[in-house]
């Protein structure tokens, strides 16, 4: 509320009374404040000049005495209260009335601005232009996965740990929309990847679908080598392959019992990622043959020390986990240790991380071999061991190695490299 210019003294003082507070500028504008602080005086500050007014020095008709103007800087003459001087010092008093206004008026257009920008009617962000549909749509089914495995998580009383997207140790499980392939492709354009894999005696009869169907969905695009093992070199069907491929073929001895050839791998693995593969290629990825690639396995499963998650226990407690439970056996795990129980038939990672892991698993076989023992699980026992004290950099869900027997086929959206059903005692005696 501002006075009108002829009432400017009355008015101040009606306000006072009325127990108001405002600001207005004298005519030498000076800003001068004033407060009731009772019915009886009233406070006038004035550059930072404390004045206390007795209300009887305010006359009855409400015009402040002259000699009080004079002290505080307001007309003294009534010629200047009704005269022109008046006119002038009220446009002068409208200034802050303007500034105000004017103010106002700027925030609501930048909050209206911020609205429209908001809902992208005006100013579409730059960002929006550059991604493109697909990279929208990736975005997307990243997200709903992610909340899918989240409304599954709380639906069960199972052990969740391997459904989350980190371990505990902030490394990675790589799930189906956790990951952008488009950005991990372009970051691995020049990364050359090998698969390590024995089809000694009656398992070369899945080599070929096992070869076939990683031409197919295995590292697609990318640079690779095939390190093939067997005793049955000639039996080896080279499949059509993709530039950039290639398929080595080793000879291996046959171990009698299938046990010795399945841990004969790691004996293998510490002579070749030591001498071979160091300039061939950058990681690799170690797998059972009695396998088919079914859908996508590329770059999102490289890392420095990777390791698959197990499908018969990714929902078990630690205590089901077939570990290693004889402190005699170099792969044993005391009771209340490990995080999770790791397939022996899918890990991978750089070389020289390799080199440590086969060297260290290769020296328990043969410990426990001059004991006259052998762990439970043969080398996947092992593994597990060596993956309890160093903790894998990324972990593969089920996803990457899956058995199409198994219960709780429905968190397993995508089934990506699936074990081949095959009677045992069959091809193994
Ligand atoms: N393996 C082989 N010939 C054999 C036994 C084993 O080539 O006579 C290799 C093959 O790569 C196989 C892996 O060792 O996939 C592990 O053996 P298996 O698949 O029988 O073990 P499981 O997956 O049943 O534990
Ligand atoms: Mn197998």
């Amino acid at each position: 509320m501002l006075c009108e210019p002829k009432h400017w003294s009355f008015c101040k003082l009606d306000f006072v009374s009325k127990n108001y507070a405002f600001q207005c500028r004298s005519i030498v504008e000076q800003s001068i404040q004033f407060h009731h602080t009772g019915s009886e005086i009233v406070t006038l500050v004035e550059d930072r000049k404390l004045c206390k007014i007795q209300q009887e020095n305010i006359t009855s008709n409400g015009i402040i005495p002259p000699a009080l103007q004079d002290t505080l800087g307001f007309p003294t003459l009534q010629s200047d209260i009704n005269g022109k001087t008046l006119q002038e010092n009220w446009k002068k008093m409208q200034i802050p009335r303007t500034y105000i206004s004017g103010t106002l008026a700027v925030s609501i257009l930048f909050i209206v601005g911020f609205c429209l920008q908001k809902a992208n009617l005006i100013f579409p962000c730059k960002q929006e232009q550059i991604i493109n549909y697909s990279e929208k749509t990736a975005a997307q089914e990243i997200e709903l996965a992610h909340y899918e495995r989240l409304r599954l998580v709380k639906s069960r009383n199972l052990r969740q740990m391997a459904l989350f997207v980190l371990t505990p140790w902030l490394a990675p499980i790589v799930w189906n929309g956790t990951f952008d392939l488009s950005v991990l492709d372009k970051q691995h354009n020049n990364t050359r990847i090998g698969l390590f894999v024995f089809a000694v005696k009656k398992y070369i009869r899945f080599l070929q679908l096992f070869l076939e169907t990683a031409e197919r969905y295995f590292m697609v695009g990318h640079k690779v080598t095939y390190y093939v093992f067997t005793d049955k070199v000639d039996e080896v069907v080279k499949p059509k392959m993709a530039d950039g491929r290639i398929l080595q073929i080793h000879n291996v001895v046959a171990d009698k019992r299938w046990q010795d050839v399945s841990m004969r791998r790691m004996e293998v693995l510490t002579v070749y990622t030591k001498k071979h593969m160091p300039n061939e290629i950058d990681y690799l990825v170690c797998a059972d043959v009695d396998m088919v690639f079914t859908d996508h396995v590329g770059v999102e499963i490289l890392g420095d020390l990777v390791a698959a998650i197990h499908p018969g226990f990714f929902l078990s407690d630690r205590e089901s986990f077939t570990y290693e439970d004889r402190p005699i056996s170099a792969a044993y795990i005391p009771q209340g240790e490990g995080d999770f129980y790791y397939a022996g038939a899918l890990y991978g990672g750089k070389l020289d991380e390799i080199y440590k892991l086969s060297t260290t698993c290769q020296n328990g076989i043969i410990e426990d071999k001059k004991k006259n023992i052998e762990a439970l699980w043969q080398e996947e026992s092992h593994l597990n061991r060596y993956l309890v004290y160093n903790k894998p950099t990324k972990l593969l869900s089920p996803e990457y190695i899956w058995d199409t027997n198994l219960p709780y086929e429905e968190f397993i959206k995508k089934k990506r490299f699936v074990i081949v059903n095959k009677n045992k005692r069959k091809i193994t005696r």
